[in-house]
């Protein structure tokens, strides 16, 4: 050891490789539960959840980190982020031993009855692709009814423990001082909350005709279809449970897929830009299973090249999309500068990795990326377009969807204790403009979204993702004379500008130094107003 070394750098040397092996562990655990669902990995994953927090919670060490940052010697900038990094996990981990303990405990049984929850329909469980498929295909009102009802079930099962995690995580952010979870959340992410809203209510304004106008199209063509009038359409005309995704040729669109194999194509479209997917997809789990996770995300697994995906592929342009979607996350998750220290190996901020996952899975609805990923693009020209307007509709309803989110979330946070079924409605009806169904009154429509339990406090960076894709896509017109993220040029632009720096700087500094300017909805109202 260097005797001029800093003692913040001798207190990394023993803090990272320790940190490091626990967080492995962790993944794996993680992953081995999210695979199979089984018990035992729950158990696993539980305590080491617990250890890894616990790792930073003693106080003595966050006064230390505290007396290091006021210290005019340290000023190395990659020591500085990783002094403002482990300060920031340990101001969390401050709040009392048992209630680390007791939450980490709760929202791992959340996520195995999440995960082991099949509704009933008819005597029959259903998958969430099961219901998916029935909101897709049936065109009987009474029966599209039933299914969007029994996805709800979940929200019954779960609102009790949701609220219990919720005061838990609440207590814990209290007793740092600030007034709730989610407040601290975001101060935590690094998230200015009157920005956040501000930029929210900005792109709402400036969207609300669009948006109107897309789904005026949507209710008439549905009401047609279902030959009912349009007051009675009802929540289950959507293609999924929340009224997030497009409802409208997604029959059609689906036969742009057949016969491809969608993880030969994604792997194909990532060597377009010269980066090579195949390491991944060998680490991934792409099919669907029994007691496995029905949904999709990618992880690190030790901040080195094991990085894995885990899917549900079926033929459909969705699963096209999500598969470039973890494939995105993952490639930024590999482009990391290699001489990045251990805690820097990570994004800034979901919102940054997001927009590449995001800008990838765009890609599956955009009439020239489908060009180059259908074997047979010229023979469906016609579907490929219809792709393109429906890019748009998607883009305009799930803006609407994250507003009903971030709002619930700020609310459900500041009073547990109201209504939140009735907030959850009006919400819905203020944003998304769907009107409420009778008979939901003494449900818990809010708590059948997954992310309300599980990633709270994060759904509003797939709206900051999604203006700063579109960012992105200003800046490779301008940089590489295309927007097609399809050359090798874009790639290269990808890889030094975006994924290169890891966490040495905050995510607004690492927007600015992507696209030259800071975040703001403009790019994405330029391209998804019409
Ligand atoms: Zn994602």
């Amino acid at each position: 050891m260097k005797n001029n070394d800093h003692p913040f750098e001798v207190f990394l040397k023993t803090f990272v490789p320790e940190a490091a092996r626990k967080s492995r562990l962790l993944h794996k655990a993680s992953w081995l539960l999210e695979t199979t669902g089984a018990a035992d990995a729950a158990d696993i994953k539980a305590e080491l959840d617990i250890e890894y927090r616990l790792l930073f919670h003693d106080p003595m060490v966050y006064q230390k980190l505290l007396t290091w940052d006021n210290d005019q010697a340290l000023r190395d900038p990659i020591l500085k982020r990783q002094l403002n990094v482990l300060i920031r996990a340990f101001k969390q981990n401050q709040i009392p031993k048992h209630l680390v303990e007791e939450l980490a405990c709760k929202e791992a049984a959340l996520a195995q009855c999440y995960a082991s929850f099949r509704p009933e329909c008819d005597g029959h469980a259903l998958s969430e692709n099961d219901i998916l498929d029935i909101l897709k295909k049936e065109s009987v009102p009474h029966l599209r009814k039933k299914a969007w009802e029994a996805s709800k079930n979940i929200g019954d099962v779960w609102a009790a423990q949701i609220l219990d995690v919720v005061t838990l995580r609440n207590k814990g952010a209290q007793a740092l001082g600030y007034s709730d979870y989610f407040k601290m959340q975001l101060d935590l992410q690094e998230v200015d909350e009157s920005w956040l809203f501000s930029t929210l209510e900005d792109l709402a304004a400036r969207s609300e005709s669009s948006y109107a106008a897309t789904l005026a199209t949507i209710e008439q063509v549905q009401a047609q279809r279902f030959g009912v009038e349009r007051h009675e359409l009802g929540p289950w005309a959507w293609s999924e449970p929340f009224g997030q995704s497009d409802p409208l040729d997604t029959l059609d669109l689906d036969t742009l897929v057949n016969g491809t194999d969608i993880s030969a194509t994604s792997e194909n479209f990532y060597r377009q830009m010269d980066i090579d997917v195949t390491e991944i997809l060998a680490r991934s789990d792409m099919l669907e299973r029994t007691g496995k996770n029905q949904h999709a995300f990618c992880v690190n697994i030790d901040r080195g090249r094991d990085v894995r995906t885990l899917n549900n592929v079926k033929q459909s342009i969705k699963w096209l999309e999500t598969v470039l979607h973890e494939l995105g996350h993952a490639v930024y998750e590999l482009g990391y500068d290699e001489n990045l220290p251990w805690l820097l190996r990570e994004p800034p901020h979901m919102i940054t990795t997001e927009a590449m996952a995001l800008l990838a899975g765009r890609q599956a609805y955009r009439y020239n990326s489908l060009g180059v990923l259908l074997d047979n693009a010229s023979t469906k020209e016609a579907l490929r377009k219809k792709a393109e307007q429906s890019l748009r509709r998607r883009q305009l309803i799930f803006s609407r969807w994250v507003l009903v989110m971030t709002y619930f979330e700020r609310e459900l946070y500041r009073n547990p204790k109201q209504d939140l079924n009735r907030l959850w409605w009006q919400l819905v009806n203020k944003y998304q403009k769907i009107q409420p169904p009778q008979g939901r009154e003494n449900k818990n429509d809010w708590a059948a979204k997954v992310h309300i339990g599980l990633a709270p406090v994060y759904y509003f960076s797939y709206l900051l993702g999604k203006m700063f894709a579109s960012a992105i896509e200003e800046t490779l017109k301008k940089e590489v004379g295309s927007q097609e993220m399809t050359s090798q040029k874009a790639g290269s632009l990808l890889q030094q500008k975006l994924f290169f720096p890891g966490n040495r700087m905050r995510w607004c500094e690492l927007i600015a130094h992507v696209t030259g300017k800071p975040l703001s909805a403009d790019a994405w109202i330029q391209q998804f107003k019409g």
